[in-house]
């Protein structure tokens, strides 16, 4: 069986080809700055040998057609493919599902419309997912499709985690309330936990930490998400790469009123100039690591203020849960920075948690425990695969349906 798994955005679009007899990446790449006046089309794909071949391409690619175009392309002059029916069904990352979805669903025109209808909760990623999935339909028509919603996993979420304490008309309305995302990655290293502790699922209590550039905590009990702190949009939470995490909303009216800042200067403001790079103007966790040890007092404070939201949050979810099985830290930041899992974890012990400095500083991409012995709570660190759960998703989607 091979899936092919799209992440469509809306100057690039990411794509993987799993086989999923063993999972094996057989061929991976993206296409960049779609539109601009030069794009950069890359793929990279295993030969029948095994060996592993590149190809890059600087060309123009105006349009999602022309970027499926050529990647469809590819795949077939690389010989993983022989044309796109070979393709047993076709995956499609959607990062707001709103309330509509709460499993992957079959993708058609109703399931289309949706998406395009929950844009205004997902402005910067739902257009482009849409317009690749629409070429996608459009050039694969014999081929079936799912889209996977980075929300449905927080589906479970109880009312009074999701509700935000403003008039209920506006929920009524607008639908405003918590959705939360990164749900296929806090998905994925929940059922890797569970199996690596060899604990059914169903009664593993966990908290699960997704720090990369966006970075999200989620509170799991019985194996069902029941509080994550990213919001109505990824911008609530823990502090990011570029983007604030939590704050007193006041301060968006006081910045309006003192400095004239438009909604939309405000909307960037906290999206995008803000977080770690607001901060010491970097959102690259080693460059502020490495600023902080030279002595740049700005990164050692964006380094103390990510790692303090973050315990808080540790803290506040050990409270919700009771009990907690684990805490696993997965992304960029989780997987490789091994002081911030350190410096966030410090002085838990009351909570059961104690890292082992040893097992902690071991570097390594394989699933390991980084918890000391006596640590009521186990730490684990847990590469994050979204790709490879969108495509196991998608094809217990197709079995479902033909079934
Ligand atoms: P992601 O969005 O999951 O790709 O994660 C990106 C973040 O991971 C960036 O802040 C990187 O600086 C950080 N990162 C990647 N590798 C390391 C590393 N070895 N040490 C510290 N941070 C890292």
């Amino acid at each position: 069986m091979k899936i092919l798994v799209l992440n469509a955005g809306s100057s690039s679009v990411k794509y993987q080809l799993f086989n999923m007899a063993n999972n094996e990446v057989l061929a991976s790449g993206v296409i960049e700055q779609i539109g601009e006046k030069e794009s950069m089309a890359k793929i990279k794909y295993k030969k029948p040998a095994g060996d592993e071949q590149k190809r890059e391409e600087k060309c123009s690619i105006h349009d999602h057609d022309a970027a499926l175009t050529w990647m469809s392309e590819a795949l077939i002059q690389s010989g993983v493919i022989h044309n796109l029916n070979d393709l047993d069904a076709i995956g499609h990352r959607v990062v707001q599902g709103g309330s509509s979805f709460q499993e992957p669903a079959m993708v058609d025109d109703y399931v289309m419309s949706e998406i395009e209808r929950l844009i205004p909760l997902g402005p910067l990623h739902n257009p482009g997912h849409l317009a690749g999935m629409k070429v996608s339909v459009h050039q694969s028509p014999n081929v079936p499709q799912v889209a996977v919603f980075d929300t449905a996993f927080h589906s479970t979420l109880p009312n009074y985690a999701y509700m935000y304490a403003i008039p209920y008309k506006y929920y009524e309305e607008l639908r405003i309330r918590r959705y939360g995302f990164h749900g296929t990655s806090h998905y994925y290293v929940t059922k890797v936990a569970a199996k690596y502790l060899k604990q059914d699922i169903n009664t593993l209590n966990a908290i699960t930490l997704h720090l990369g550039n966006g970075a999200s905590v989620t509170a799991i009990e019985n194996g069902q998400s029941i509080d994550t702190s990213m919001g109505l949009t990824p911008l609530e939470g823990l502090i990011m790469g570029t983007r604030s995490g939590d704050l007193d909303p006041a301060i968006l009216f006081y910045l309006a009123r003192k400095r004239g800042l438009t909604l939309d200067e405000l909307d960037k403001m906290l999206n995008k100039e803000s977080g770690l790079k607001g901060i010491c103007g970097s959102n690259d966790m080693r460059e502020i690591t490495r600023m902080a040890e030279e002595g740049d007092e700005r990164a050692q404070l964006a380094y103390d203020m990510f790692n303090y939201r973050l315990k808080k949050y540790i803290g506040s979810y050990s409270a919700v849960l009771g009990r907690v099985d684990c805490i696993v830290f997965t992304g960029g930041i989780g997987e490789n920075a091994n002081d911030v899992r350190l410096k966030s974890c410090e002085k838990l012990e009351n909570f059961g948690i104690k890292i082992d400095p040893i097992l902690n500083s071991v570097r390594s991409s394989e699933i390991r425990t980084i918890s000391a012995d006596d640590s009521k709570v186990k730490v684990l660190v847990i590469p994050t695969n979204e790709e490879l759960e969108i495509a196991i998703e998608t094809l217990e989607m197709i079995q479902k349906h033909h079934s």
